[in-house]
């Protein structure tokens, strides 16, 4: 191409993104089709959220409010912070995208754990700079792995926490013990896209700790708990110095009015919340149960997903699957080539899921 391109972008792949039910349902012509695969909220969203969503319609030809005065005013409340730790974003995607955007510059290192979530691989490269990458160890986060691959060029690390795909977590002991060790000038991004799942008391929490250490940034979403992944939007927890870097980057408008007003209304309704949360609860056990009747290897979770050893060609059984009308995914391409990763969905999502596998594998 005659139009210069870094070799950084260049090399970015594209993300993948779980198979859309209606792309499925044209592809077969068939009516019903499920989807755990994008380890989205069975029970759709809040009521309140229906509410808030439709008056809002009629504000429409307004733009949004840029500052997110309400919806920033509510999360520092929920979690108390102040107003100015807080910064929203077109889900947490866009906040990865703008921490890294602020803070990488060409020759940079990101260190981050391999395979996770693409989206640190593909920002911390549209930024021109390096992504180190850090084979898990026993399907998690090696954290002493991580620091040793701390150089001087090193401005950012990534973790998440309850880890996606596999499901595994960082306890507040390793976590604190591994901050110990990071240098003064290194970011830390703790991605707690799922932390709402988590059943273990000793898992690490960062709420609170941006106040205490500026390292620390935390990264959370109404994407999963409160089942507004189509709304888009997330939200970060930093030290007043990084939040003023990093609202003079974002688009003024980066969250828009109905995903304003959508989280606004689901931050209230703590009854959807817990619901969602027991849904996600009851559906692993129930899941992981089943799996292990079909004699499968199933890793222990603390999100609201699960990984699951079918002990053949993954890709092929996820094919098969499809053409059942069950949307899951493959683990392949993230190097992990017989497993699938399954989300928790409602209680007859649930059991057609088992159903399908079941058939599948008994075709061998
Ligand atoms: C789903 C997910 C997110 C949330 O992304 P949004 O952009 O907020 O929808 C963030 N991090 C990880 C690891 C995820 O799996």
């Amino acid at each position: 191409m005659r139009f210069k391109v870094s070799d950084q972008i260049r090399s970015i792949k594209p993300y993948v993104a779980g198979k859309p039910i209606d792309e499925l349902k044209r592809e077969l012509q068939i009516s019903h089709v499920i989807k755990l695969a994008s380890n989205e909220n069975p029970l759709g969203f809040s009521p309140y959220v229906y509410r808030a969503v439709i008056s809002m319609l009629n504000d429409m030809n307004r733009y949004p409010d840029s500052s997110g005065y309400l919806l920033t005013q509510k999360i520092a409340q929920k979690y108390q912070v102040n107003p100015s730790n807080v910064v929203i974003g077109n889900g947490s995607d866009d906040l990865i995208a703008l921490l890294s955007t602020a803070f990488l510059e060409q020759d940079d290192e990101a260190v981050m754990p391999y395979p996770t979530f693409l989206m640190y691989e593909i920002t911390v490269k549209a930024s021109k700079a390096k992504p180190v990458m850090v084979p898990l160890q026993d399907f998690g986060i090696n954290l002493d792995s991580l620091l040793e691959n701390i150089t001087a060029k090193t401005k950012i690390v990534f973790i998440t926490n309850p880890f996606n795909p596999t499901g595994s977590f960082i306890s507040k002991d390793a976590f604190n013990d591994f901050m110990k060790k990071v240098p003064d000038n290194v970011l830390v991004i703790v991605d707690e896209a799922y932390i709402e799942f988590s059943r273990d008391q000793s898992i690490f929490n960062s709420l609170a700790a941006p106040l205490t250490d500026p390292r620390i940034i935390s990264l959370r979403t109404f994407s999963k708990a409160y089942g507004l992944a189509g709304f888009r939007v997330g939200y970060g927890i930093m030290d007043n110095e990084i939040s003023d870097i990093i609202q003079r980057i974002r688009q003024p408008f980066n969250v828009n009015s109905l995903g304003q007003a959508a989280a606004c209304a689901a931050i209230e309704d703590l009854d959807f919340l817990q619901r969602s949360i027991d849904c996600v609860h009851t559906g692993i056990d129930f899941l992981t149960a089943g799996l292990k009747n079909l004699g499968l290897d199933v890793l222990p979770t603390e999100s609201n997903f699960l990984m699951v050893n079918v002990k053949t060609d993954a890709t092929r059984i996820f094919k098969k699957m499809l053409s059942l009308g069950v949307i899951v995914r493959s683990m392949q391409s993230y190097g992990f080539d017989t497993f699938l990763r399954i989300n928790a969905g409602t209680r007859a999502e649930n059991i057609e899921c088992l159903k399908a596998l079941e058939t599948v594998l008994a075709e061998g």
